[in-house]
């Protein structure tokens, strides 16, 4: 089968052909129906230095996966040849407190992981493939009703992310309070129509790209502001003064941290999504009182459930372009230029 693989750090992924996986005891294949073009793969890509992880490439990229199951290893029984699945997709030592909590993004042990990795398409085989080897059942979570593959393999990543995001701050996030999300890509977009979908905070949105702005404001912001030397001020004002209780940044630069900084309040939480590697200093008077400045990684189990109903019952509707998969390349030049909508889905199977 073919499979876009990183062969080497530092480098693009290339299409090649591999033998198809086969399942061995507690294992799952899935047919892959969609495996989103995350911009943590652009990270992986470029950012990396041989030595840096514990694992290296080769591997198969694709960690936002959905489709259907293909085959079952010996002892799998709580699921049918045919059903739909989507991947849960840090994949940690599964024993370990916070495994068996779900937060297997947060696993105590990684070491003793079966194998080291990041997980499917951060170290082992991903979901740009026609099929991807589940290591265990327990990462995958049966589709509810009414959800195709290829809308919930953005949901397992730029859906589950920011509603992770979202949701350990949702008590600052009452009536007559304001959420800033910065950046409105793949998790952006998802993250403003989480924030409309489960909270009543007025939402504020900034992108440099006016399409994206559009999209925030389809998503439910109150107002979509350009990124720039004027943005602070312009959220200010919308607020009376009083600034954001939440913010979440999903770009992760010197000047959107900035911005953050600059549009915190007392209390305000402000949350790293971002992995662009930029940094802002802390100190008793760079910050107002209280601000929480927290980084994050993925979400939990049971939080892909909650994404997922909340998709299924079409409080969340991410805007997906699709991309064949021998064009998947083509789909990280164009997130790399900036001129990428929503989330680009690599579709290696029809149905
Ligand atoms: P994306 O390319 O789809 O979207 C990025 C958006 O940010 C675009 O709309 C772009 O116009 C905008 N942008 C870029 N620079 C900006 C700036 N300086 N000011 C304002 N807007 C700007 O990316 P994505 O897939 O949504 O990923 C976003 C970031 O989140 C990446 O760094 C990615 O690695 C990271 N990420 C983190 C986690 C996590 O668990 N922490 C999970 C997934 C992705
Ligand atoms: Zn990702
Ligand atoms: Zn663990």
């Amino acid at each position: 089968m073919r499979a876009l693989r990183l062969m080497e750090w530092k480098s693009d992924p290339v299409l090649v052909e591999v033998d198809e996986p086969e399942p061995g005891p507690g294992q799952v294949v899935v047919r892959i129906g969609g495996a989103g073009a995350c911009h943590s793969d652009l990270h992986l890509m470029h950012d990396l230095e041989p030595g840096m992880l514990p694992w290296e490439p080769p591997f198969t990229l694709g960690h936002e996966n959905a489709g259907w199951v293909h085959a079952l290893g010996a002892g799998v029984t709580g699921l049918e040849v045919g059903q739909p699945v989507a991947v849960y997709g840090p994949w940690g030592c599964g024993a370990c407190i916070r495994c068996r909590l779900g937060m297997e993004n947060y696993c105590l042990d990684p070491a003793s992981a079966p194998v080291p990795s990041g997980g499917g398409g951060l170290g082992l085989d991903g979901g740009m493939a026609e099929l991807m080897l589940v290591p265990d059942e327990r990462h995958l979570v049966p589709l509810p009703d009414g959800l195709e593959p290829l809308t919930a393999a953005p949901l397992t990543d730029a859906g589950l992310t920011p509603y992770h995001a979202v949701r350990r701050s949702l008590s600052k996030l009452t009536p007559g309070t304001t959420a800033v999300v910065i950046g409105v890509g793949g998790l952006g977009h998802l993250g403003v129509q989480i924030l409309s979908a489960t909270c009543a905070a007025r939402v504020i949105a900034v992108d440099k790209k006016a399409e994206a702005l559009a999209l925030a404001e389809e998503g439910g912001a109150a107002l979509a502001i350009p990124q720039g030397d004027a943005a602070a001020a312009e959220i200010m004002d919308a607020t009376g003064g009083r600034g954001a209780d939440v913010v979440l940044d999903f770009v992760g630069t010197d000047d959107t941290l900035a911005l953050g900084a600059a549009v915190s309040q007392p209390l305000t939480d402000l949350t790293i999504v971002g992995a662009a590697g930029g940094t802002l200093g802390v100190s008793m008077y760079s910050v107002p009182y209280e601000v929480s400045v927290q980084s994050m990684y993925w979400g939990s189990w049971g939080e892909l459930v909650e994404v997922l109903d909340l998709a299924a019952r079409g409080l969340l509707r991410p805007t997906i372009t699709t991309v064949p998969l021998d064009q998947a390349a083509d789909a990280y030049q164009r997130m790399a230029s900036g001129t990428s909508l929503g989330r680009q889905v690599v579709v290696p199977n029809a149905s």
